[in-house]
């Protein structure tokens, strides 16, 4: 080794002793004859005094340097007790420069705000920097304690392909040209879905993969081409093994790297009860104000505007404080989501009396009672949204979460687990047919078993979210395990039996050899790791992310191909369509 001693080791007990210390400088302070650097490796920092006889004119921050020299502890009054070195400090005897460090893009200590694109750019930078590095150690530790829970459930490890079909998780697919089929394509799996079900087909029983995922979506705020899952299979359970196994893991991270204790079993509740009161499938429960539904109460009413399908309401305490442009803004707020807009009543501080623009509309009557029947207090405003369910659910859902926020009824330092059971198994499109909520390889509930293609607006999924402080940190479901029932669902969704053969026919193919009843989950991985390390964005615990722009600023990828790589990879081939089918055995 380069180096006797970690910098960030050395304590009183080491006073005497010779070291070789080796890392970067990170700080430097002349003080007239001396020099004291702050010398930073992976695992701390500790003080160096070098006299300024020595060559240390040249040192600047961030070159990498080898310091030889002997411990001391620090003259009294000079220790730092903040510092875990904070009692020694290293004399030093010579200081080799390793390699010479240009002026800096960003400064790598304290915590100066650097813009995003410029940290990605240069993030082997970033990554010196404490906060980044410590989100990487976090995710580290992390997938540690999982492999030791796996490990202990007698879970087997496999790596499932790259470079493989599409796989239907709803997005588009990364697509990859095959030199040695020109006009033919890989995708990039969404999820390693079909070979987890394969895998039980298998016989293996309990599988599970730190799997890559790829999905080209429409790039959003906090998402990721590609990204980690916990990707988890079983067979011969039922829903409660699957959950079981992944309250475990839930309970063994947090306990370990949050030092939280979960209360188990977590708390259940339905989609259709997440939605209806809290106006999400993904509900924080950090915070109360739940939605009222007010579509009994407006059954009879003459404004317009009301009458609805559904009516409900949100109620936002105090909020009949909020100046004109405030409301306003709440009115861009609900636009920007393409709604209409964001009725609302007030209710005067003083007297309760019913204000805002909707007063005028409503009854003597239904003003009377509003404040009861939305459970308001004076000096509370209430937001309504009137029109199909769902959306209006959805809207005031956000609602709700924006409430929460602006009036800072979330408790921050909070965890709120639940599970959000018993999807719908199909939702409707556009075009009035039918899609998968979940996925299509989704069991229903047994109770929809032999009903759920004559309705399949009603039927609900045998599958399951898991939700910590609003987000979804993993879902899954028991799976369709017999072809006929398979077949079922893939006609319900429009896919003809051609289409599901020349998609899917291994899958059915391999339902033909006696496939297992099973399930499982997946858990995004990053999700988990940014409310664990606490971090604003999954940015921050991937560690060559993408910028917000879906790009790479680091390595300048996707970057063009030549005419002779086009070429070569047969980009603009046509397939042979009898090289494409599946070759028979
Ligand atoms: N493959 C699913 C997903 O990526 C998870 C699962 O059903 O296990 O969402």
């Amino acid at each position: 080794m380069i180096r006797t001693h970690e910098a960030g080791t050395l304590r009183a007990s080491h006073a005497g002793e010779r070291v070789v210390l080796a890392g970067w400088v990170a700080r430097r302070r002349d003080h007239g004859g001396v020099v004291f650097l702050d010398l930073r490796d992976a695992s701390g920092v500790a003080q160096v005094v070098v006299r300024e006889s020595q060559s240390v004119h040249e040192l600047r921050a961030e070159f990498c340097v080898k310091v030889d020299g002997q411990v001391r502890t620090r003259p009294a009054g000079n220790e730092n007790p903040d510092l875990p070195t904070g009692a020694i400090e290293v004399v030093a005897d010579t200081v080799d420069v390793l390699s010479a460090a240009d002026p800096l893009p960003f400064p790598i200590e304290g915590s100066a705000e650097v813009s995003e694109d410029v940290r990605l750019k240069y993030r082997y930078l970033d990554i010196r920097r404490e906060d980044t590095a410590h989100a990487l150690r976090v995710r580290s530790q992390a997938a540690y304690l999982l492999s030791d829970v796996m490990r202990e459930h007698r879970f087997v490890q496999v790596e499932t392909p790259y470079l493989t079909r599409s796989t239907p998780e709803g997005a588009r697919d990364f697509l990859v040209p095959v030199r040695l089929r020109p006009g033919n394509w890989y995708a990039l799996p969404q999820s390693p879905q079909l070979f987890k079900q394969l895998l039980m087909v298998g016989g293996l029983e309990r599988y599970f993969q730190l799997a890559r995922c790829f999905r080209d979506e429409d790039f959003r705020k906090d998402r990721q081409p590609e990204f980690t899952q916990i990707d988890i299979e079983m067979s011969f359970v039922t829903r409660e093994d699957v959950l079981a196994v992944a309250e475990d893991i839930v309970a063994t991270l947090w306990s370990e790297l949050a030092g939280y204790q979960l209360s188990r079993p977590l708390p259940r509740m339905t989609y259709a009860d997440a939605l209806a009161r809290y106006g999400s499938d993904k509900p924080d429960l950090r915070f109360e104000c739940e939605l009222t539904d007010l579509t009994e109460y407006f059954a009879g009413t003459g404004f317009r505007v009301f009458q609805a399908p559904y009516v409900g309401a949100v109620v936002m305490p105090g909020g009949a404080g909020q100046s004109r442009r405030e409301f306003d803004q709440w009115q861009e707020w609900a636009r920007s989501r393409g709604a209409k807009g964001l009725a609302y009543a007030t209710f005067a501080a003083d007297t309760g009396e019913v204000g805002g623009p909707v007063a005028k509309n409503l009854s003597d009557q239904e003003r009377d009672g509003l404040a009861g029947a939305v459970n308001a207090k004076p000096g509370d405003c209430v937001f309504f949204a009137a029109g199909p369910a769902h959306a209006s659910r959805e809207l005031l859902g956000a609602a709700r979460v924006e409430i929460g926020r602006r009036c800072e009824l979330i408790d921050e330092a909070a965890w709120s687990f639940l599970w959000v059971v018993d999807a719908p198994m199909f939702e409707q499109t556009d075009d009035g047919g039918w899609t998968a909520v979940h996925h299509p390889f989704t069991a229903p509930l047994p109770h929809w078993a032999d009903t759920f293609t004559a309705d399949p607006g009603t039927a609900l999924a045998d599958a399951y979210d898991i939700v910590c402080n609003g987000y979804e940190i993993g879902g899954g479901s028991i799976r369709i395990h017999r072809s006929d029932m398979q077949q079922a669902v893939f006609d319900t969704i429009g896919l003809s039996k051609q289409e599901a053969q020349s998609q899917f026919g291994f899958l059915l193919d391999a339902f033909k050899y006696g496939p297992p009843p099973h399930g499982g989950i997946a858990f995004g991985w990053d999700r988990v790791m940014m409310l664990l390390a606490g971090v604003p964005t999954i940015r921050d615990v991937i560690a060559f992310p993408k910028a917000a722009s879906g790009l790479d600023p680091l390595t300048g990828a996707p970057t063009a191909i030549t005419a002779a790589q086009r070429k070569e990879a047969g980009i603009d081939a046509q397939a042979d369509a009898r090289a494409a089918a599946r070759p028979a055995v």
